[in-house]
Order: C-alpha cells, then sequence, then structure tokens
C-alpha cells in the first residue's frame, strides 16, 4: 500500500533505524512528502515496511530523529518513555542527592532533550527543532507529574544553528531562580542556574566524586579544570590534608570557594587559583599526591582530534614531569571524538616522554543517570582512567 505522508527510505539504509538507531541521515531518505520542518512523519523502509516515526528537519544534516519504534501514536510513546526515564531515576536515588539528569536524550530514547533536576527546579536544553515544537508537552507533562517550582530554559547550544534555531535562554515555567543549593550524597552545592556551564553542574560525574572522596584521605589535592569545586569539596570530605583548585572562570572559582565553606571546609590549606592549569603547573612544584585533571571538551569535531590529542599531551606530561612519586592521577576526557583507546595511547606516550613508570589502576565512564543507549553510541562520551605514578 503506498503511503503519500511517509519518509521512504532507500534500499538498505533502513538497518540502522531497524537497529533502533535514532538518527537518519539526509542521505538514507529515497522520498520526502511535503512537511513543514520539524513535522513528526512516518518511517518506512523501500518495500514500505512501517519502522517507526521521527521528526524531521530539511535543514540539518541529520533530517530525522526517531522518536517511536512502534506504531502506537508517537506522543503517547514519547509520554511512556519520559516515565520510564524518571522511574528510572527515582529507583537510583534517594534523599541525599537532589541533582541529577532526568531525561538523557537518546540515551532516555528522546532524542533532542536533555532535563536536568536541581531539587525542585528543572533546567532543560532543547538542541533540535522538532524537539522545540515538541517542547510544550513535554514541559506541560514534567510540571505534571514532577510539580518543579521552575522550568528554565538553557539552550544556549551552537549545534542549534544546524537546525536553524537561534540561543535561547529564559523561563519556561514558574517563578524566576537564579542560585540554588542543591545536595549531592550529603554534600551540598551552589548551582548558579544563570551563569553557568552545561546546565548549571557537572553531574555525570557523580560517580566519581565519590571515589574522589575514598581516594583523598590524607593526600595533597590538585584539583584542576575545576569548575565550581565539586571535586574539591569531595576530596575534603574525604580527609584531604590540603586541596588547590584552579580554573580560568573567575565566577566557578567564587562559587568553589562558597561550596568549600558552605560545607564547613576552610583555612590555608584550601587554596583557589583563577588559572589556566597549563601556566599553572608549569609555574609550580607539583607537591600533590592527587591531581584530578578533568577539562573541556579539547575535540568538539572530528577535525580537532589531532590536536586535541596534542593537548591532552602535553597536560599529561606536564603533570608526570613533576608529580612527586606514588601519586595518583585521575584523568578525563569528555571529547566523544576522543575514543578510550585513543586517550589510554596518549596518556600511556606522556608517561614515556616524562620516563615515568604509570599503570592503569581503574576505568571510568559517565553516572548511570546518563544512560547510554546501546544503539545510539554517540552517547557515550565520557572516560576516566585512575593512575599509579611510580
Ligand atoms: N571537574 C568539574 C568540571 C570541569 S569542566 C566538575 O566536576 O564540576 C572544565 C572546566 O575547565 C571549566 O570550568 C572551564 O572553565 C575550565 N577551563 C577550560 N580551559 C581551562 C584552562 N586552560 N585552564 C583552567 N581551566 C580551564
Amino acid at each position: 500500500m503506498m503511503d503519500n505522508s511517509a519518509v521512504i527510505l532507500h534500499k538498505g539504509k533502513d538497518k540502522a533505524i531497524k537497529n533502533r538507531h535514532h538518527w537518519i541521515f539526509s542521505g538514507a531518505v529515497k522520498t520526502l512528502p511535503d512537511f513543514e520542518n520539524g513535522s513528526i512523519l512516518a518511517v518506512r523502509s523501500a518495500d514500505g515496511e512501517f519502522l517507526g516515526c521521527a521528526y524531521f528537519n530539511k535543514e540539518s544534516s541529520i533530517i530525522g530523529r526517531m522518536i517511536s519504534f512502534d506504531d502506537r501514536p508517537p506522543l503517547e510513546t514519547l509520554k511512556t518513555n519520559v516515565e520510564q526515564a524518571l522511574i528510572l531515576r527515582e529507583s537510583f536515588f534517594d534523599d541525599d542527592t537532589n541533582a541529577y539528569r532526568l531525561i538523557n536524550g537518546e540515551g532516555d530514547r528522546i532524542p533532542g532533550l536533555i532535563v536536568d533536576r536541581y531539587k525542585d527546579v528543572l533546567v532543560v536544553q532543547v538542541s533540535t527543532l522538532g524537539m522545540e515544537k515538541l517542547k510544550p508537552f513535554l514541559v506541560d507533562l514534567l510540571v505534571q507529574r514532577l510539580s518543579p517550582r521552575s522550568v528554565y530554559e538553557k539552550s544556549n547550544l551552537p549545534s542549534r544553528r544546524e537546525e536553524g534555531l537561534p540561543m535561547f535562554e529564559g523561563l519556561l515555567y514558574g517563578e524566576p531562580v537564579r542560585t540554588i543549593e542543591v545536595l549531592e550524597n550529603g554534600l551540598r552545592f551552589l548551582i548558579d542556574i544563570i551563569e553557568s556551564q552545561k546546565t548549571g553542574f557537572y553531574l555525570d560525574q557523580r560517580e566519581m566524586r565519590k571515589l574522589v572522596r575514598t581516594l583523598s584521605g590524607g593526600r595533597r589535592v590538585l584539583n584542576a579544570f575545576s569548575y565550581t569545586g565539586s571535586f574539591s569539596v569531595f576530596a575534603l570530605a574525604g580527609g584531604a590534608v590540603s586541596v588547590d583548585s584552579v580554573d580560568t572562570s573567575e565566577r566557578a572559582i567564587e562559587l568553589a570557594q562558597e561550596n568549600c565553606r558552605i560545607n564547613g571546609f576552610a583555612g590555608g590549606n584550601i587554596r583557589f587559583h583563577v588559572a589556566d592549569v597549563f601556566d599553572f603547573i608549569r609555574d609550580h612544584s607539583l607537591e600533590h599526591d592527587l591531581v584530578i585533571l578533568d577539562p573541556p571538551a579539547f575535540a568538539k569535531k572530528k577535525s580537532d582530534v589531532v590536536r586535541a590529542c596534542r593537548g591532552y599531551k602535553d597536560i599529561h606530561r606536564l603533570v608526570f614531569q613533576k608529580i612527586p612519586p606514588q601519586s595518583l592521577v585521575l584523568t578525563f576526557s569528555c571529547s566523544f571524538f576522543v575514543d578510550e583507546t585513543l586517550f589510554r595511547q596518549v596518556v600511556f606516550q606522556a608517561a614515556r616522554e616524562a620516563s615515568r613508570d604509570v599503570r592503569l589502576l581503574q576505568r571510568h565512564h559517565q553516572a548511570y543517570d546518563h544512560p547510554v543507549n546501546i544503539y545510539h553510541p554517540e552517547s557515550d562520551y565520557l572516560k576516566g582512567l585512575l593512575l599509579h605514578v611510580e
């Protein structure tokens, strides 16, 4: 039967969709009906098999993103997926933690949408036009289900340009909120909803912060690329004898100081530096025996990989050259395009160049409120290595 309103894929180009990958690239599409960008359309294989529904935007090279793989009305499927995302989080978190990712895009089968919870405030990021059109429906659903104090949108994502969307930031529901205090595993953190990176906090590092608490007893800690000092607070809670937090952002360091203070940590052994990490390490003798390196993504696109690896190698070589014997380095890369194998090779190469014996103790990934859909490996970006330097 002909279906004139459906998108038909080329023969052989439906495999990814049948494997439940969410993305349809424009090259996979054989025929498109007339439609307004952002609309939801049925998707069929070349021989007419119904594959599900996607929202489409001719402006984008990822022309379609699947929002359902069954024959239920797509909004019903979305509703189910939101509910399942919430249930998953509710099963993991207790009263000690009230900041976590509620919806993680494709990882929760809801492409184009991120929702983070900061106590009673929800922060939303929309990356596609199709999701922009679904936003009122989804925000209503979240408000009904969670009764938040407010819902704030922070969609200042460069990737929106390709979708023909401007950057946008603003209140979607409830009262305006600027800063909010949240709890993570019993420790307190101030989140500046408006003047912040990501949606406010690096929620993906929660499990690593817990690890830092267990590693820090008696250690002198350097928290490089500290942002608002979350690793510093966990290190102090774990008994670190000193902590240096280094970040180029003045606002981040200001909040790092506040975050230490509200958790009851103060004194000359807790130091803050508005500085470039590369310069800081070059200019100081490193007396630290636990160094945390959590830089921003050095590779934002594939063509950045070579330059990014040079950056990763430089920073690790500097640390390995200067760090005292029997130290730990906990290092991360959040560049999707630098995979774990490559990251490890670069780190080991840096160790060789610094003539230090470095061993890998543990490997880490993003926290479990950032699920990775096995059909959509693109959402697997964060990797961490715990290293021992002889
Ligand atoms: N570890 C943090 C997140 C770090 S994000 C946490 O868990 O909260 C990366 C941080 O690096 C950002 O705060 C950014 O301001 C900072 N940054 C980027 N380039 C830098 C540089 N060259 N030197 C110091 N800080 C830098």
